[in-house]
C-alpha cells in the first residue's frame, strides 16, 4: 500500500499521530534503481533493518521509467552512473511525465563532483548519498525525503482546518474502492452532506464561529460513520469508508460494500439526528442544518465523479422538497427535474431582454357593492424555449438565484405605471397589489426602489399594497418588524398573503404594521355548501378586524363561497368567480363595466 491510501483511510483527525506517522513511512513503497545487483542488495538489506518492507528493484535502466508507471513508488533511490539510460536522462524523463513528476528521488552517487551534484539539484533531486552507502546515512536521508513528500501530501491533498481529505484525494480512493467493489460485484454508495446554515453563522457571528462548528461537526461525522460501521460489520467485514470537505460547507462520503442501499439511509438519518444537538460556541447557541443527498454504486452511476454528482442532485432534492427526513435517495427523475430547473434558470437570466415576461392584473372586488376596487399583478412568464411557465414553478427559482430583485422591480414599475393610467383614465381610487418576495424585501435598496418607482409612475404611495406570504414574515420575525416599518413609512400598505398556511403566532401578528390579511384559498375551497360552518375562517376575520386589517377572501369560485365570506363580514375578495387574472388591455375592459361613466370621458 501507498501512502497516499494509507492517508486516507487513517489520517482524519489532521493531525498525524507518532505511530501513525512511524508506521506511514515504513510502509512506504522504495524503488532502488541500480545497474548492479549486489548494490541494490544491499541497500534493501539496510532499510529493511530499518522496518521498511515495501520495494521495488531493478538493474534495468530502461525499464525503469515503465515499472515507475505501473507501481507509483513513494520514492525513488537512483544510481547515477548507468550504461544504456543514465540517472539524469531517468530524472530528466520523471520531471516530464506528470504521473512521475512529484516523486522525491534520492541520487546515488560515487562521485565528489560538485557540479555533477548541483545538476541532479537543478533537474529536482531530492538528496544525495554518496556511495558505498553508509548504512545509518541512508536511513536519515530517506526518513527526511519520505517526511517531506508526507507534509507535502498532506498540505495539498487535506482541508488544513478538519484535517478531512479534499475534493481531489476523496475522488481518488473513491474511485480505487469502486473498482474493488466492481470486482466483488457487490454495491457502495456515495453522501453529500450540505451545512445548509453555514453562510448565515459565518455573516451573523463570523467566520471564527463557523470554522469551529466546522471543525465539531466534522468530528462529529466522523463518529457517526464509526458507530454505523459497527453496524454494517455484521453483515460485511470488509467495508471502507471515505469522508472528504469537498466544499466550505460540503462533506462527502463514499462508502462499500454495503449490505443493502438502507444502510446509506441509516447512516443519512444517523448524521442528520446526531448533529441537530444545539453546540455552545463561545456562549451562542448554535444550530446545524444539514441535508443529505445518496447515490448507490454502481446503479445510479459507474462512473464515481458522476455518481458523487448524483448524489448532490439528491441533496438539493431534499432541500427543495423541504418537509421530508432531509435526506433522499437519487433516481433518474432528479436528473431530469434538475435539468429543466437549470434550463429554467438559464432562461430566466433573459427573459426581461427578451420580453418574455407579462404582467397580468386580478381584479379585487369590494363584497358588498360588488365592484371591482383595484387589481393584484401577478406575473406570466411565457418562455420562447420552455413555454408557459407558471409562477408556483419559476418564482422559487428565481427567488434562489438572486433574479427575483430585478424581476420584482420589474413587475412593481410596470404595474404601477398601468395602476396610475387607470386612476386617470377611470377617475377612481384604484388600488394596486404587487407580491413580494423574502428576498427583495432584505434587498438593502428595497425601500429606495419602492420610493422611486413611486415617483416615477405618479402613483400615490397609498395606493400600492405589497403583499408579502405569512411564512416570509414570520421567519426572522424579530429583524422583519424593523423592515416592514420602513417600508411603512412610504405611505404605502401591507399585506399578508395566504393567511392561515403557516405557524404564524398570533403575539406577533399585532407587532407588524400591517394593513390587510387575505385568507388562504385553502379554507375558501372548504365552502361547498350553504351549511357549511367555518369557525377557523370565523376566528382569522374577527382577529383581523380586531387589529384594524381589512380582510380579502383569495379563491372565491362560486356564489355559496362568495355570500358565505359576505356573512363573515369580509370585505373583499379574489377569485374566478369575477375574473382569472388578465392582461391589462382586458382587465380596461373590466373597469369599463364598473366606471362606464368615467370612461366614456
Ligand atoms: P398568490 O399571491 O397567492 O396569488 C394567487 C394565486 O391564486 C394566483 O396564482 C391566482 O391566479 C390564483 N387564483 C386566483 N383566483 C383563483 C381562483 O378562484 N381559483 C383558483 N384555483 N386559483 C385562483 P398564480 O398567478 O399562478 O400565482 C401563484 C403564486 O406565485 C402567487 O400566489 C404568488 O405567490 C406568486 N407570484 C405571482 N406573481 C408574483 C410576482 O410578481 N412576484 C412574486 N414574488 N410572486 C409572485
Ligand atoms: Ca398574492
Ligand atoms: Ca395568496
Amino acid at each position: 500500500m501507498n501512502t497516499r491510501a494509507m492517508y486516507s483511510d487513517n489520517l482524519h483527525d489532521g493531525e498525524v499521530e507518532d505511530t501513525e506517522y512511524e508506521s506511514l513511512i515504513t510502509s512506504a513503497t522504495i524503488m532502488l534503481v541500480d545497474d548492479e545487483p549486489i548494490n541494490t542488495d544491499v541497500l534493501q538489506t539496510y532499510l529493511e533493518g530499518e522496518g521498511y518492507t515495501n520495494f521495488i528493484a531493478t538493474c534495468e535502466s530502461t525499464k525503469a521509467l515503465d515499472i515507475m508507471r505501473q507501481q507509483k513508488p513513494d520514492v525513488v533511490l537512483l544510481d547515477l552512473m548507468m550504461p544504456d539510460i543514465s540517472g539524469f536522462d531517468i530524472l530528466i524523463a520523471m520531471r516530464r511525465d506528470k504521473r512521475l513528476q512529484h516523486i522525491p528521488v534520492v541520487i546515488l552517487t560515487s562521485s565528489d563532483d560538485a557540479e555533477t551534484k548541483l545538476k541532479a539539484l537543478k533537474l529536482g533531486a531530492m538528496d544525495f548519498l554518496a556511495k558505498p552507502v553508509d548504512a545509518s546515512e541512508l536511513a536519515l536521508r530517506l526518513r527526511n525525503t519520505l517526511a517531506a513528500k508526507a507534509y507535502q501530501h498532506q498540505l495539498v491533498n487535506y482541508d488544513q482546518l478538519t484535517g478531512l481529505p479534499k475534493l481531489d484525494a476523496f475522488l481518488d480512493t473513491a474511485a480505487a474502492t469502486a473498482a474493488t467493489l466492481k470486482e466483488n460485484n457487490t454495491n457502495g454508495a456515495a453522501l453529500h452532506i450540505y451545512v445548509e446554515n453555514l453562510k448565515n453563522i459565518n455573516s451573523s457571528l463570523g467566520r471564527d464561529i463557523g470554522n469551529k462548528l466546522l471543525q465539531e461537526f466534522s468530528r462529529k461525522l466522523e463518529q457517526c460513520i464509526r458507530s454505523t460501521d459497527a453496524i454494517r460489520s455484521a453483515f460485511v467485514a470488509d467495508a471502507r469508508t471515505s469522508i472528504a470537505r469537498t466544499g466550505g460547507d460540503k462533506f462527502s462520503i463514499f462508502l462499500g460494500p454495503l449490505d443493502s442501499p438502507q444502510t446509506a439511509a441509516v447512516l443519512a438519518r444517523r448524521i442528520i439526528i446526531d448533529t441537530s444537538d444545539p453546540l455552545i460556541l463561545e456562549g451562542h447557541q448554535i444550530f446545524t442544518n444539514v441535508k443529505i443527498g445518496i447515490a448507490i454504486y454502481p446503479d445510479d452511476a459507474a462512473d464515481t465523479v458522476e455518481l458523487i454528482h448524483n448524489a448532490e442532485t439528491a441533496m438539493t432534492y431534499a432541500r427543495q422538497h423541504g418537509g421530508g427526513e432531509g435526506y433522499a435517495f437519487y433516481s433518474g427523475e432528479m436528473n431530469a427535474e434538475s435539468r429543466q430547473i437549470l434550463a429554467m434558470e438559464t432562461g430566466l437570466r433573459s427573459a426581461i431582454q427578451r420580453d418574455e415576461l407579462k404582467v397580468t392584473y386580478q381584479p379585487k372586488v369590494d363584497l358588498q357593492s360588488g365592484k371591482i376596487i383595484g387589481a393584484e399583478a401577478l406575473i406570466r412568464w411565457i418562455s420562447g424555449d420552455l413555454g408557459f411557465v407558471g409562477p408556483d414553478k419559476f418564482i422559487p427559482i428565481a427567488e434562489r438565484t438572486g433574479l427575483i430583485v430585478p424581476i420584482g422591480e420589474w413587475i412593481l414599475e410596470q404595474a404601477c405605471t398601468q395602476a396610475a393610467e387607470w386612476r386617470s383614465a377611470f377617475a377612481f381610487d384604484f388600488r394596486l397589489a404587487v407580491n413580494v418576495s423574502i428576498k427583495q424585501l432584505h434587498d438593502s435598496d428595497m425601500v429606495s426602489t419602492v420610493q422611486r418607482i413611486l415617483d416615477r409612475s405618479q402613483l400615490p404611495a397609498q395606493s400600492l399594497t405589497l403583499e408579502l406570504t405569512e411564512g416570509m414574515v414570520m421567519e426572522n420575525a424579530e429583524s422583519n418588524i424593523e423592515l416592514l416599518h420602513q417600508l411603512k413609512s412610504l405611505g404605502i400598505k401591507l399585506s399578508i398573503d395566504d393567511f392561515g398556511t403557516g405557524y404564524s403566532s398570533l403575539s406577533y401578528l399585532q407587532r407588524f404594521p400591517l394593513d390587510e390579511l387575505k385568507i388562504d384559498r385553502s379554507f375558501i375551497e372548504e365552502v361547498k355548501s350553504e351549511e357549511i360552518r367555518t369557525p377557523i375562517v370565523r376566528a382569522m376575520v374577527s382577529l383581523a378586524h380586531d387589529l384594524g386589517m381589512t380582510v380579502v377572501a383569495e379563491g372565491i369560485e362560486t356564489d355559496i363561497q362568495l355570500n358565505h365570506m359576505k356573512t363573515l363580514q369580509c370585505e373583499l375578495f379574489q377569485g374566478y368567480l369575477c375574473s382569472k387574472p388578465v392582461i391589462a388591455k382586458a382587465f380596461s375592459e373590466l373597469l369599463m363595466k364598473d366606471y362606464p361613466r368615467q370612461s366614456a370621458a
